[in-house]
């Protein structure tokens, strides 16, 4: 098989194993230990959770009580349900020094402070921290509970993070040179119906040395030392050739393609894309261009002559990660975009969150009344899943419909998704 023939869970810093042989891994239900310096909150919350026939590991009315405890026993505790306001050590320096002790549990937030004030200190305390599974108001009741509770799932170790990997020019342009880039696709499915509409393309590395690298380790740097023009091509090739094989095998599906502002900022790029499709015979309105990166937009005209081109010659245009960086109302008000892509930031878990929820189906409203098509990245869940159709969005993509897999892993896929998708549709 061919080096990652499939992205492997989570996604992003690279490849992680399960570790099998913690304790924690052959629980099914996380053992919790509760903190709060109100001693009745304590009762009242322990005795809820063991009648919900969870584990109480421990309660502690201090942060100091709970982090000696702790860094005792580690492994002992899956999940911590903290209080953000209290006396001495408060919830965001108790999180903080956590994050720096050998816990590889998860926190839930429990507090009375509103859910806004619990989703800044989520942002705060960003990777240095332990994950957060959610954030609950106080009192919480079961349904809440259960529900951040069943996102718990053993946590798995990782190999050394992909941010510690440094990269060179000199590495970027061999990568170049000798083709050691690869696409991984990801589906991306009508919620409606569930029927497969089209793959997204994602480069991924077989680096010499450090193996499947992820975008993030190398993007910045291509775009940095001028190596995104050869990278994108290649990529673009890839994914038309494939896009005609499976067309030519009978499946009806489109293929979206990343493209940087670097791209955008060569005069000739719209020219160059249309010369390919005829290359490679493939329809123009069957490929979609994803935006991401689109600071300089405003001012520099040859990225928006480009984008009008490729819109005249019918291929798509995505706004990537809508919601988050550049990806604002203002780009929406002047670029053509087809497709709006809402950031996975504001999908996954929106169901019970009131602060991303509304986020998101306000995206999908603009989307509807711009005739865009709307899709959610970063659909992780059956409930995201539910969620996305409720609300009216019109496609998803996400590690709940398929990872990104090697163009062998497709078929095998296809089979899957063909039995699961009924079942998601009501049919
Ligand atoms: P993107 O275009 O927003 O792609 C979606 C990213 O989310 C991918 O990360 C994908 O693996 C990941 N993802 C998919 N489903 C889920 C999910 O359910 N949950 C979560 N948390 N993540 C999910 P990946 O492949 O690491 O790519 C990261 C970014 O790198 C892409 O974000 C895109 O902006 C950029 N990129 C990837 N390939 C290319 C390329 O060929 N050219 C350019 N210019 N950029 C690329
Ligand atoms: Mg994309
Ligand atoms: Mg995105």
């Amino acid at each position: 098989m061919s080096p990652g023939s499939t992205d492997t869970l989570p996604d992003g810093p690279g490849p992680y194993q399960p570790d099998t042989t913690s304790a924690a891994a052959q629980r099914l239900q996380p053992s919790i230990l509760l903190l709060d310096d109100d001693q009745f909150m304590l009762d009242v919350l322990s005795g809820l959770l063991r009648s919900m026939d969870y584990e109480v590991a421990g309660t502690s009315a201090s942060a100091e009580g709970a982090l000696a405890l702790l860094l005792e026993k580690p492994h002992a505790v899956d999940v911590v349900v903290c209080d953000l306001n209290m006396p001495g050590v408060d919830g965001i320096e108790f999180l903080q020094r956590l994050g720096k002790t050998p816990f590889r549990g998860s926190v839930i937030l429990l507090s009375g402070e509103g859910l806004r004030i619990m989703h800044t200190v989520q942002k705060l305390l960003g990777n240095s921290g332990p994950l957060i599974l959610g954030a609950l108001e106080k009192p919480a009741g079961r349904v809440d509970l259960r529900a951040l509770l069943d996102c718990w799932r053993p946590r798995v170790t990782a190999t050394p993070p992909q941010s510690n990997i440094s990269i060179d020019s000199d590495e970027i342009h061999i990568a170049n040179r000798e083709q050691q880039w690869l696409v991984h696709y990801q589906p991306k499915v009508d919620l409606r119906t569930g029927e497969l509409i089209g793959m997204e393309a994602l480069v991924r590395w077989n680096h010499p040395q450090h193996g499947l690298l992820y975008p993030e380790t190398f993007i910045t740097v291509a775009e940095e030392f001028g190596g995104m023009e050869a990278l994108t091509y290649w990529v673009v090739r890839a994914a038309m050739e494939q896009l005609g094989k499976w067309q030519e095998s009978g499946f009806q599906i489109q293929m979206a393609v990343n493209v940087s502002m670097e791209n955008l900022r060569a005069p000739e790029f719209a020219g160059r894309i249309s010369s390919l499709v005829d290359q490679f015979r493939v329809a123009p309105q069957d490929l979609t261009f994803e935006i991401t990166e689109s600071r300089l937009m405003g001012t520099a005209s040859v990225p928006l002559e480009n984008l009008v081109r490729l819109r005249m010659k019918r291929f798509g245009l995505s706004i990537d990660d809508f919601g988050t960086g550049h990806s604002s109302l203002v780009q929406l008000r002047d670029v053509p975009f087809t497709e709006l892509k809402i950031d996975r930031d504001f999908v996954h878990g929106a169901r019970h969150n009131q602060i991303i929820r509304p986020i998101l189906e306000g995206s999908i409203g603009i989307a509807k009344r711009m005739r865009m098509r709307s899709v959610a990245e970063g659909a992780e869940t059956e409930d995201d899943w539910h969620l996305l159709r409720e609300i009216g969005c019109d496609l998803a993509q996400g590690w709940f419909i398929g990872l990104p897999m090697a163009p062998e892993s497709v078929p095998e896929w296809i089979d899957q998704w063909g039995t699961r998708r009924s079942r998601l549709v009501g049919q």
